[in-house]
């Protein structure tokens, strides 16, 4: 059983939760708590989850995926509640981020190639030339769970990274995909990849921008998830049929 809660992110859900540009969500197994990302402000962060009924103290590892403050800003808010976590980074960040990590208590573990980081979790491994970002994968019983920060590498990227590292269908890929600006054209041809990589689920928020959400949504109808702050997608939500590609 796996369950998602997108805590930190600028599309709106659950009216009682604060909206601000950035992205964190919380990744829940039976044995693992991850926070993946920590959105830009932690008075936000913390306050979301609070409202959500999620601990700081529950999170026994937080990965990042780059460095922008939209993702890392929440992480010294975060550490001074809850230190004993093992922090995951790109090991591209700078030394000083990395230190001041652990001079606040918490135990830094640094990502360059793919790696397992728990029974059932994953990450790419850096990705990405100009903006280097780690993506996490999930292996549920429902398949392949990709959640991207702002896939700055490209999303069809990561996908297909995660499917050389994995082997199974892909189940879900949510997060930001970063296709502000791309035109209708261009957001035709990705949904159409998607497709074509056997994507069954996607949950498009954070970068991704609205053209892309309105056309992801066109074309997975049920299947696009709704994502915003306070958005939770558990894996029965994943287990729908897929009527082949969108
Ligand atoms: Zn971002
Ligand atoms: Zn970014």
């Amino acid at each position: 059983m796996m369950r998602i809660t997108i805590v930190c992110d600028n599309n709106a859900h659950d009216r009682r939760l604060q909206t601000q540009w950035g992205f964190a969500c919380v990744v829940q197994l039976q044995d693992t708590t991850i926070l993946f990302d920590t959105g830009g402000d932690g008075s936000i962060l913390l306050s979301n989850m609070q409202r959500l009924g999620i601990e700081p103290r529950q999170i026994d590892m937080v990965v990042l995926s780059h460095i922008h403050t939209d993702h890392v800003g929440g992480l010294p808010a975060f550490l001074a509640e809850n230190h004993g976590v093992i922090v995951v980074v790109p090991a591209s960040f700078p030394r000083a981020f990395k230190e001041e990590v652990g001079s606040a208590g918490a135990q830094v573990k640094e990502i360059s190639r793919p790696e397992q980081l728990t029974a059932h979790i994953f990450t790419t491994g850096e990705l990405g030339r100009t903006v280097k970002e780690q993506s996490l994968v999930v292996d549920t019983q429902a398949g392949l769970a990709i959640i991207t920060g702002c896939a700055h590498p490209g999303v069809i990227r990561v996908i297909e990274e995660a499917k050389r590292l994995l082997d199974g269908k892909v189940a879900l890929v949510l997060g930001g995909f970063h296709l502000a600006g791309k035109s209708q054209r261009e957001l035709a041809e990705i949904v159409e990849r998607f497709g074509e990589l056997g994507v069954s689920h996607v949950a498009p928020c954070h970068c991704s921008g609205d053209a892309a959400r309105a056309a992801f949504r066109q074309a997975y109808r049920e299947r696009c998830l709704t994502a915003g702050v306070g958005s939770v997608v558990h894996t029965r939500d994943l287990e729908m049929a897929a009527p082949g590609r969108p």
